[in-house]
């Protein structure tokens, strides 16, 4: 197929986000080398980009053998968009979604047993072996086993049928800010290794955290037991999840949010009238600077988290509706028609790519072609 046929239907509707696959490709790849120096497999974690079966094909083509997601449906869009892979779904199943977990999922994030039994059952009605990963809690306090009921866990698991308990792993840095150190690291090693001896099994998985793992794994020489992360915001945004800093060698760009600026007017910087509740039920307060050059984009909270994007240009952000955006105008001087860029963060992202009011564009698709 020709180029310029490819590029007919595309839409550049705005607010949009531009999305350079080609920097994707490049942030998988050197992540793969990177963790896989140290026996480390990494997992593709598609949630932020709501399963989007372009960016999980990136993925998957340079080298991302396994592909996991919070939620079914988006498994089940990846699957049915035929991207081939492994696919685990992070969060632990609802008992009502079992059947569809055992149907869509390969592997799955477990911490209930009454879930487990669940999954055995439609596993067993549908001839189908469901591997299953046991979360052990370490103090992030979201999902996970006390380490104390391991044992008994693990021997109800190992008597049920259909399932196939390939490893442990435990999540950190999500909800407690708790980080994923040597010390948590090494308590996850043990109790793998403890695990195999006493039950006299093989974990094929131990999984040890997310993008928030970066400081243990460049700091540790010997990663104990730990042979695999589940990478979201890593790939996606090149930066590590405790501090937010960028990992070197990765892009930090690789998506762009645009919006179209519909109103530009020279107005006062304060309000004027009686002040009650906004439109968000904030009662604000403004500082009376003058005269501003202000202007309106077309963009408002039901599209993004406003206080997750930072403008590329000089402009300041003062606040948003549902489908405004106000922004501070004196320094650029955009005028009717003018888009503005942002950055955005990980709530940001994981926002525009669950709404579909936002066109999504990709860009340099061919040279990622090339690259495969
Ligand atoms: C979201 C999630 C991840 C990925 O986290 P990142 O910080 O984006 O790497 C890993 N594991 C679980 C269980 C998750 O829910």
């Amino acid at each position: 197929m020709s180029r310029v046929k490819k590029r007919v239907g595309v839409d550049l509707n705005l607010p949009r986000i531009d999305i350079d696959l080609a920097k994707i490709a490049h942030n998988a790849r050197q992540l793969k080398k990177l963790y896989g120096a140290k026996g480390i497999n990494i997992i593709g974690v598609t949630k932020v980009i709501g399963g989007n079966s372009i960016i999980a094909d990136v993925l998957v083509q340079n080298g991302i053998e396994i592909l996991a997601d919070s939620r079914i449906a988006n498994i089940i869009k990846m699957r049915r968009a035929g991207i081939r892979g492994q696919y685990l779904l992070l969060r632990t199943p609802a008992l009502s979604q079992v059947q569809e977990v055992v149907i869509h999922a390969h592997i799955s994030l477990n911490s209930e047993l009454e879930v487990l039994k669940k999954l055995s059952e439609y596993a067993l009605k549908n001839h189908i072996i469901h591997k299953v990963v046991l979360m052990v809690e370490l103090g992030d306090l979201r999902e996970g086993i006390m380490p104390s009921e391991m044992d008994a866990i693990v021997k109800a698991v190992l008597k049920l049928k259909g399932l196939a308990l390939v490893g442990i792993g435990t999540n950190l840095a999500c909800f407690g800010g708790i980080s994923p150190d040597a010390d948590k690291m090494n308590q996850l090693s043990s109790i793998a290794m403890c695990l195999e001896e006493k039950f006299k099994i093989t974990l094929a998985m131990v999984s040890g955290g997310n993008s928030a793992n970066y400081k243990w794994f460049t700091s540790s020489k010997d990663v104990g037991r730990i042979n695999s992360l589940r990478l979201g915001e890593s790939i996606f945004l090149g930066r590590e999840a405790l501090c937010r800093k960028p990992i070197p060698g990765l892009f930090t760009d690789i998506f762009t949010l645009l919006a179209e600026v519909i109103e530009a007017k020279r107005k006062p910087s304060q309000p004027y009238g009686e002040v009650y509740q906004n439109a968000n039920g904030d009662t604000p307060k403004f500082e009376n600077k003058g005269l501003m050059d202000r202007a309106v984009l077309a963009i408002g909270t039901q599209d993004v988290i406003v206080s997750g994007i930072t403008p590329k240009q000089k402009i300041t952000v003062l606040g948003a509706s549902s489908d405004h955006m106000l922004i501070d105008n004196t320094e650029t001087s955009l005028k009717v028609g003018d888009t503005v860029a942002f950055d955005l963060n990980y709530s940001a992202l994981l926002r525009t790519f669950s709404t579909p009011c936002i066109t999504k564009n990709m860009i340099n698709q061919y040279e990622c072609a090339s690259i495969l």
